[in-house]
């Protein structure tokens, strides 16, 4: 494939996976939001989960967004082979994305506040890589709304707070956060490294299916134990009370230093969209799988 053909092929995948994304709940998340339905005891978090199931149903369907907060482009790349150009088109691919399907305008400059009007601008979108040997390039978006970015949180713990610590800050984290995140949510969960790798590894563990859980059983454990109390808040449906505050919790974890225990914790609302594709060598692209 010429470096022309894989710029146009990237360009038109970026496209692809904001359609798809902003229109189609992942299908891990529809089943969650569903079976939580079946468990919530309280007549109106019922009531408001059956609205946004409906909602989300509704925008599957007609192929709409389902929230009129389209987010901001945040997009993994598993890079197996080099495009020159990468980022650029990407970037094209969003600029195209936000007039044709169309998405909101939400990219600005964080000081003037002026509006690109095309989702796009310095650093963004946001691409996060990682590189593996391989004939192809997996390639999801996320795209991150306001409301549930605004209750990101890091805490540099003392090393002393331990296990206890860390379960303090994130539910002091959740309940802060309130309503504003549009729950039920899912809760990523950063532990260790440095502090700005803590923060993505909260945004990464997001990215996890709900319904999945940490190999490791002490990291499982405790992804149980938190979503257990994240559910006894009461927060419940879009704030309004209830048994269904979290969907899933979801915990990264990294090695920091000895005298660090740094902890994130990042959102996503309901409408936890993504979209996945994986791009080969040969030019052949299979959407799906996220
Ligand atoms: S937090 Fe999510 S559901 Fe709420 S307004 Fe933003 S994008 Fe929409």
């Amino acid at each position: 494939m010429s470096s022309y053909m894989e710029d146009r092929l990237i360009e038109e995948t970026a496209i692809a996976l904001l359609r798809r994304s902003v229109a189609v709940l992942p299908p891990d998340v529809l089943a969650a939001l569903e079976g939580s339905l079946l468990l919530e005891r309280d007549p109106t978090a019922k009531r408001e989960l059956e609205r946004i199931i409906a909602n989300v149903k509704e925008a599957g369907a007609c192929t709409l967004p389902m929230c009129q907060d389209t987010g901001l482009p945040v997009f993994f790349a598993k890079m197996g082979f080099a495009v020159p150009g990468f980022e650029e088109a990407v970037a094209r691919g969003v600029r195209r994305a936000t007039e044709e399907i169309p998405l909101r305008k939400n990219a600005v400059h964080p000081i003037t506040r002026r509006n690109t009007g095309d989702n796009t601008g310095k650093g963004m979108p946001y691409i996060y890589y990682s590189f593996e040997a391989s004939d192809h390039i997996d390639l999801t978006v996320m795209p991150k709304g306001g409301g549930s970015e605004n209750m990101s949180a890091l805490a540099m713990l003392n090393p002393s707070a331990g296990i206890a610590g860390i379960k303090r800050f994130v539910l002091e984290t959740v309940v802060n956060a309130g309503s504003k995140p549009c729950p039920p949510v899912i809760v990523g969960v950063g532990i260790g490294g440095t502090a700005d790798e803590c923060m993505a590894l909260a945004k990464k563990a997001v990215l996890r299916p709900v319904g999945s859980r940490s190999p490791e059983p002490e990291v499982a454990r405790l992804e149980m134990e938190l979503l257990y109390a994240i559910n006894r808040t009461g927060i419940g449906p879009m704030g309004l009370g209830g048994d269904t505050t979290a969907l899933a919790v979801h915990i990264e974890y990294a090695y920091c230093h000895t005298a660090s225990l740094p902890v994130a914790v990042s959102f996503q609302c309901y409408a936890a969209r993504r979209a996945h594709a994986r791009i080969y060598k040969d030019g052949s692209v299979e959407m799906g799988g996220e």
